[in-house]
C-alpha cells in the first residue's frame, strides 16, 4: 500500500471515530435538526445542500423540497462537513489537502466520500448496526432491518452493511422490471463497477427467482455487470424490500456465514 493510501485510511478511521464520539455526546440522535442545534449549527432551508462557516458562525443549507429520507441524509452529510472541519483542530482536513495538493478537486471529492460515510454512521449508528448483524448476519436482511429501524434509504443501508465488513462484496438494488437502480462494489482489489440504470437480462437468476418480502433466498449466479461480463459466479443472497424491489448481496461462497437465513425477519 502506498503511503498516501495508508494516510487516507488513517484519516477515514480517525474521522469516523471522532464522529462516533461526538454523536455519543448527543445521545446518537439521528434527527439532523436536533443534532445541528446541539452542535450550535444553524439550519437554513434552501434549494441546494451546503455547509458554510463565516466568521465563526456555522450553517448548513438543506434542500427540504425532496423526499424526507433524502433530506435527512443530506442534513447529516452537511453536519459531517462541520465535524470534519473541526476534527483534530483542522488537522485531518489539512492533511487531506496536503495529500491531494496536486488536485484540490480530488481533495474535495474525497471529503464528499468521507462525509457520506459519516452521514451513514450518524443515521445508522454502530449499536444499531451491531443489533442488525446479531439478528441477520451480513446479508440483505441486515440492510432491510436498518431501513426499518433508522428510516435510511435501501441504498444507504446497503452501503452501511457492506462497508462494515472487510470482505469482497457486490450489492445490487433492482426494481421489478429488472432495472438496476443502484449497485455497490466493496473490498475488491480493483474497481469493478456493476453500474446502474441498465436492465438485467430476463434469464438471469435474479429475475427468474421469485422472492418474498423479508425472506432470503440463496443461490449461485453471475455478477450482472452492465458491460455484459457474466464470467464471475458468486453466491447470491437476495430478498424483496417493502417496495417490491430486489436487494441482493454477491459474495464468494466461503465468505457467506451460514445462519438460519430463511427464517422470517424479526421486525
Ligand atoms: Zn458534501
Amino acid at each position: 500500500m502506498l503511503d498516501d493510501e495508508l494516510s487516507l485510511h488513517q484519516i477515514r478511521d480517525a474521522f469516523l471515530r471522532e464522529v462516533e464520539r461526538r454523536h455519543a455526546e448527543h445521545e446518537f440522535t439521528t434527527d439532523y435538526r436536533a443534532l445541528a442545534q446541539r452542535l450550535g449549527v444553524t439550519v437554513v432551508a434552501g434549494r441546494s445542500n451546503q455547509a458554510i462557516t463565516t466568521s465563526g458562525e456555522r450553517f448548513i443549507v438543506v434542500d427540504e423540497q425532496v423526499a424526507e429520507q433524502r433530506a435527512r441524509f443530506s442534513g447529516l452529510h452537511e453536519i459531517a462537513h462541520h465535524l470534519f472541519e473541526e476534527s483534530e483542530d483542522g488537522y485531518l482536513r489539512a492533511r487531506l489537502k496536503d495529500i491531494f495538493h496536486h488536485s484540490p478537486e480530488a481533495a474535495k471529492h474525497h471529503e464528499e466520500d468521507l462525509c457520506d460515510a459519516a452521514a451513514a454512521l450518524l443515521l445508522m449508528p454502530n449499536h444499531l448496526l451491531q443489533e442488525a448483524v446479531r439478528v441477520h448476519g451480513h446479508s440483505p436482511l441486515t440492510a432491510l432491518f436498518l431501513v426499518t429501524r433508522s428510516g435510511a434509504s435501501a441504498q444507504a443501508a446497503l452501503r452501511r452493511v457492506m462497508w462494515h465488513r472487510d470482505v469482497p462484496s457486490f450489492g445490487v438494488l433492482m426494481n421489478a422490471k429488472g432495472l438496476v437502480l443502484d449497485s455497490v462494489n466493496h473490498g475488491h482489489a480493483k474497481s469493478y463497477p456493476i453500474g446502474r440504470n441498465f436492465l438485467v437480462e430476463e434469464q438471469h437468476a435474479l429475475r427468474t427467482s421469485s422472492f418474498a418480502p423479508d425472506i432470503m433466498e440463496m443461490f449461485d449466479a453471475p455478477v450482472p455487470f452492465s458491460n455484459g461480463n457474466r464470467g464471475w459466479i458468486m453466491r447470491v443472497r437476495a430478498c424483496l424490500d417493502g417496495r417490491g424491489r430486489t436487494l441482493a448481496f454477491f459474495n464468494r461462497a466461503e465468505h457467506v456465514i451460514r445462519i438460519d437465513d430463511r427464517q422470517p425477519a424479526l421486525f
